[in-house]
C-alpha cells in the first residue's frame, strides 16, 4: 500500500512536458500561450546566447501540448505523445 502511494504520488508531480535547453533560441511565444503560466524565463543563456524557457510551475501543468504547438522550432515535447 505504502509503494502504490509513493507511486501515485510521483505520478502526479511528474511534468508530461519536457523543453530543450540547448535549442531553445528565447522567443517566449511558449510563455505566453501556456494558459497555466507553467513556464518561466531562466536567468541563464545556453550556448546560443539566448535565455531559454524553464518549467516554473510544473505541478500546474496538464500536459495540454499547446507549449509544443506555438514553438517554432518544435524544441518542447509531450511526454507520451
Ligand atoms: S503542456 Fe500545456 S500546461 Fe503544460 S507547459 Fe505546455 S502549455 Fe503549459
Ligand atoms: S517557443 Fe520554443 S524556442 Fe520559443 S522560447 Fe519556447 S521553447 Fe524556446
Amino acid at each position: 500500500m505504502k509503494k502504490i502511494k509513493k507511486e501515485v504520488k510521483n505520478r502526479v508531480h511528474a511534468v508530461p512536458m519536457k523543453v530543450n535547453t540547448e535549442r531553445c533560441k528565447g522567443c517566449f511565444l511558449c510563455v505566453e500561450f501556456c494558459p497555466r503560466k507553467v513556464l518561466a524565463v531562466s536567468e541563464h543563456v545556453n550556448d546560443k546566447g539566448a535565455k531559454y524557457v524553464v518549467v516554473a510551475r510544473a505541478e500546474d501543468c496538464t500536459g495540454c501540448g499547446m507549449c509544443a504547438v506555438v514553438c517554432p522550432d518544435c524544441v518542447i515535447e509531450i511526454k507520451g505523445s
